[in-house]
């Protein structure tokens, strides 16, 4: 629905507001699903690759046309040098209601706490594939109850709870 009380907003060619944007922030992963990624993977230059400062610029200027609420992706987003950081300044753009990230889940031993305080929210739907492809185990089991203490589950946010 078209909210009126924002006289800027992305609207697409069928009228709909555009209020999620998704921003991958690296094609680089710590691991191999065989559904994604060979082996031997060439990555993208790092000159081809958005600075964190032109991310978080990106970032102000969709939600001063009304996005409320950023994806932050990869590849693996939390193996990039800095990515806490970067979730730190879009999780300050006020006008955010939700900021999310698509994790495997790698790096949530050292960083779920963190995350929680910049007020990220987690999906973990990539280490759930990863790990019923590899492990064939219950994957929601273990995760949610290794990190239910630190995020929300899906579909709820850590910023708008
Ligand atoms: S965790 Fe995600 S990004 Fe990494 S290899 Fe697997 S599917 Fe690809």
């Amino acid at each position: 629905m078209t909210d009126l009380s924002n006289p800027v907003q992305l609207i697409d060619r069928f009228g709909r507001t555009v209020d999620y944007l998704r921003i991958s922030i690296t094609d680089r992963c710590d691991f191999r699903c065989v559904y994604c990624m060979a082996e031997e993977m060439t990555f993208l230059p790092r000159a081809q690759i958005l600075t964190l400062e032109e991310i978080v610029t990106l970032a102000k200027a969709f939600a001063e046309l009304g996005v409320k609420k950023i994806r932050v992706t990869g590849g693996e987003p939390l193996v990039r040098k800095g990515a806490l950081g970067l979730l730190e300044n879009i999780g300050q753009i006020e006008s955010l209601t939700e900021l999310v990230i698509t994790t495997n889940g790698s790096q949530l031993e050292t960083m779920a706490t963190a995350l929680k305080e910049a007020g990220v929210n987690a999906s973990i739907s990539a280490w759930i594939h990863w790990m019923l492809i590899n492990l064939r185990q219950s994957p929601e089991r273990v995760i949610y109850s290794k990190y239910s203490e630190v995020f929300k589950p899906p579909g709820q946010s850590a910023l708008s709870g």
